[in-house]
């Protein structure tokens, strides 16, 4: 079929040109003297994203899942107790893969469509006066719903307790496109990926600790090898890596990084909640509902809409791949076949939001949705065009 493949899923997201022309190059010795010159300048600005100036940042050669693990097994110890909560598929593999890896996870299941239930964890964390929770884990954007939770309110509920325990956040559908603070809301272990808002292919692992988290992988007495922090930390100090990095990935992501700061994390995060905007108000005017069950837990990254009964997500997603070169995301597990999702994140602008949009009416039309040709898009427009007066009169 002629024409580009548009990418509308929540990862990998598209990759802007002069990150791909970036990683365009031959292969580089990772032992060399100038090697530092790429890596440590990356480890500095890769925390300017985390906003963690007082802690460390470890890339792995790993998707995000790698620095799950990463995360838990240096900082925690087998049997430890951990208060985790599920609702959606990325929380639920979160806490499977806790629980297989050897930890007591309480863990509160909510609605999907709902998110972290931060009055639930105040309430636990009160009544924990032994303190025996080692660690609280907070999906930050839930990827399969389209839910975002409020971190700072889980640090509030810690702080109001005065309860110990770490606080391990899961931000790779969020960090570097919804606001995120790694030192102001007291995060301890953050974990993200390369292919979402960091706009790279698939490969990196980032996770961001506090020296809290530093500190408590000294006496963490879980097994790890290839994700050790200490190997990481003797290597990294000097620019290098325990293992075979993969170079083109770090030079796409000086090139990504090059473009956040360019553009500025405020404004990334403003284009992101602008860009959710107009595809939320498509949504509105075709009659549709998010997953999202409230407006405080709508994602400026990524929308997953419920299709009306007796229409198959599974053929909605095949028929936009097959019919118009469009790639949407698919519902995944408990909302699989209900529910389909458009990606919002990365590198995007009105004039791409407005193709999604397009291609998903098309689609759906053919898909015997009852929806009025246009209402989207032209929803969306006018939302755009609206922000954009507000914006043009806030100015003058
Ligand atoms: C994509 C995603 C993951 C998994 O990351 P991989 O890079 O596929 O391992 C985890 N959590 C959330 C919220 C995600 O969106």
């Amino acid at each position: 079929m002629s024409g580009y493949v548009h990418l509308f899923i929540p990862g990998p997201t598209n990759i802007p040109e002069e990150v791909r022309q970036a990683m365009n190059l031959s292969m580089e010795d990772m032992r060399s003297a100038r090697f530092p010159e790429l890596t440590l300048p990356l480890f500095a600005d890769l925390k300017k994203v985390f906003k963690n100036e007082t802690g460390r940042v470890f890339i792995y050669p790993s998707s995000g899942t790698g620095a799950w693990e990463a995360a838990m097994t240096n900082v925690l110890s087998p049997g430890d107790n951990v208060l985790m909560s599920r609702f959606g598929q990325f929380s639920h593999l979160w806490v499977d893969m806790a629980e297989r890896l050897g930890f007591k996870v309480d863990c509160l299941d909510m609605e999907w469509g709902t998110g972290v239930p931060v009055e639930l964890y105040a309430e636990k964390l009160a009544a924990d006066k032994a303190h025996r929770i080692k660690a609280v884990f907070v999906t930050q954007n839930e990827t399969a719903t389209g839910v975002t939770s409020d971190v700072a309110a889980v640090r509030r509920a810690l702080d109001a307790a005065g309860h110990p325990a770490l606080l391990f956040v899961d931000g790779v559908s969020s960090i570097g496109s919804i606001d995120f603070r790694q030192d102001e809301w007291g995060v301890d272990c953050a974990v993200s990926g390369s292919q979402k808002g960091f706009m790279l292919p698939a490969g990196l692992g980032f996770l961001s600790v506090s020296q809290k988290a530093l500190e408590a992988s000294k006496t963490g007495r879980h097994i790890r090898c290839y994700f050790s922090f200490e190997d990481m930390i003797k290597t990294n100090d000097i620019g290098y890596f325990p293992y075979t990095p993969p170079t083109q990935l770090l030079r796409g992501l000086r090139a990504s990084l090059e473009l956040i700061f360019e553009e500025g994390l405020e404004n990334i995060f403003a284009r992101h909640h602008h860009l959710a905007n107009g595809v939320r108000a498509a949504v509105t005017a075709w009659g549709l509902k998010l997953c999202a069950t409230e407006p405080k837990w709508h994602s400026d990254t990524v929308s997953a809409i419920r299709l009306p009964e007796g229409i198959d997500g599974v053929e909605v997603i095949q028929h936009a791949y097959r019919a118009y070169n469009t790639s949407l995301g698919s519902g995944l597990s408990k909302v699989a076949g209900k529910v389909f999702r458009i990606g919002h994140l990365g590198s995007l602008n009105e004039g791409m939001v407005l193709g999604a949009l397009g291609a998903a009416e098309l689609t759906l039309l053919d898909c015997g949705v009852k929806i009025e040709a246009g209402s989207g898009v032209g929803a969306a427009i006018n939302q755009f065009r609206a922000a954009a007066t507000a914006t043009t009169a806030r100015a003058a």
